[in-house]
């Protein structure tokens, strides 16, 4: 942890604690973990880049600094600290995923139903870790007031976690709109915003698509094969579509044989050069 403050340390710290200890972050049947050891990153909640998010998401999407006053009426709030993980998904599970052509395989939509309830557990323990110490802190995802819009483009919500994630330094967009960290590009991620003052994550890419290989350089397109539907062609991938079968078709096809509600789909992300790492 060599050059990192106390305060960056601790929080850094008690996320990686509470993953590795929490019993939720476990598969109901074994002791196998949905999630491995989280990647941490720190963007500035007045980094221009969130009002940049307005032009480029859509004026819908809201500011760190809305979202605290709005969890905290009558304060102003000037500076603070976007604090964002990324959940990398296990290698089972990936392993499990990378076979499987048609659905997801019971691993992934677990992990897509239950890692996510995890996720939503680390938000609330970082958010309660933080208010314990005196600060002000807000889980977007859960605060009041969140949604998601209709868009041109498909559905989209008031806060992304990803558009987060790639403000804090955690990594890039890629062609099938996933995000690619050092750890890849299966995981499920997640943020708290805090009026505590923690340095930011430095961004180390020049190009919001930097770490996919086609965007990059015009090689790889694998995952465009993997998608069972279409959604992803080398233009580009679409939204609608993809929601439709992660979220209509998978759910009425193997939803009530894995016991799930919200099984996702994520070929497109096991299977593929950039499923564990950025791919060179
Ligand atoms: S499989 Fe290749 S083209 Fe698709 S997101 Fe990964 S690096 Fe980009
Ligand atoms: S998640 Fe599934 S449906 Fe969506 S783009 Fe990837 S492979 Fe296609």
């Amino acid at each position: 942890m060599n050059g990192k403050t106390d305060l960056e340390k601790d929080l850094h710290d008690e996320i990686i604690r509470f993953t590795a200890e929490s019993t939720a972050n476990r598969f109901p049947d074994s002791d196998c973990r949905y999630f491995d050891e989280p990647l941490v990153g720190f963007a500035a909640a007045s980094d221009p880049l969130f009002d940049r998010y307005r032009e480029i998401i859509g004026p819908h999407h809201q500011t760190p600094r809305e979202l605290l006053e709005r969890a905290f009426p009558g304060k102003r709030s000037g500076s603070g600290t976007v604090v964002c993980w990324i959940l990398p998904i296990s290698e089972a599970t990936r392993k499990s995923n990378r076979k499987e052509s048609l659905w997801p395989s019971r691993e992934w939509a677990l992990t897509r139903t239950f890692g996510e309830a995890f996720n939503n557990d680390l938000r609330r323990h970082l958010t309660d870790f933080l208010l314990a110490k005196g600060h002000r802190a807000v889980a977007p995802l859960l605060a009041e007031g969140w949604q998601t819009v209709e868009t041109a483009e498909g559905l989209s919500s008031t806060w992304s976690e990803r558009h987060a994630a790639f403000a804090a330094g955690l990594g890039t967009f890629s062609l099938n709109r996933g995000f690619i960290s050092e750890r890849g590009i299966a995981h499920r991620c997640g943020s708290v915003i805090t009026d505590l003052i923690i340095p930011p994550s430095p961004r180390r890419y020049q190009h919001y698509a930097e770490n996919c290989m086609l965007c990059r350089n015009g090689s790889c397109g694998a995952c465009i094969s993997r998608c069972p539907v279409g959604a992803i062609t080398r233009f580009g991938h679409d939204k609608e579509r993809c929601r439709i079968y992660g979220y209509e078709t998978v759910v009425r096809e193997v939803g009530e044989r894995y016991g799930v509600t919200s099984p996702g789909c994520g070929l497109c992300q096991t299977g593929v050069p950039c499923e564990t790492g950025i791919p060179l």
